[in-house]
């Protein structure tokens, strides 16, 4: 098995397989700009433009604090954790990449963004539930 992973499968957009217990009657706005900008992190992610899929997965994230309705808390809890894994996973991707014999200079400033925008989302989560 190489890294050819398929395209489809990195792909997979746990976000948009979530079904909203309203049947998405108070969220449907805020769902499709969260699903847009979490394809997109995962697009940029592909693309290994850090920085961008950091700030998309951010942008999605925000849009998730945003989305009040009492019928959605739990949606929008579960899209929290998963944005937060999805941070999660790139921060220890280059944190692997920052470290080691031969530090990959290019890509500190990522990993820096991607400690603050953990730390910020966690802080977040915290103070929601
Ligand atoms: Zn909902």
């Amino acid at each position: 098995m190489g890294n050819n992973q398929h395209p489809s499968n990195i792909r997979d957009n746990k976000i948009e397989l979530l079904v909203c217990k309203s049947g998405a009657e108070n969220c449907k706005e805020h769902l499709l700009i969260i699903n847009q900008c979490y394809s997109d992190a995962n697009t940029f992610h592909l693309e290994k433009d850090y920085l961008n899929s950091i700030e998309s997965l951010r942008n999605a994230f925000l849009m998730t604090c945003d989305l009040r309705h009492d019928s959605c808390v739990e949606c929008a809890n579960l899209f929290r954790t998963t944005i937060a894994d999805s941070l999660e996973n790139i921060n220890r991707e280059l944190h692997i990449l920052t470290k080691g014999m031969i530090k990959k200079k290019r890509y500190i400033k990522s990993y820096k963004k991607s400690c603050a925008v953990l730390d910020d989302v966690k802080r977040e989560i915290k103070k929601i539930s």
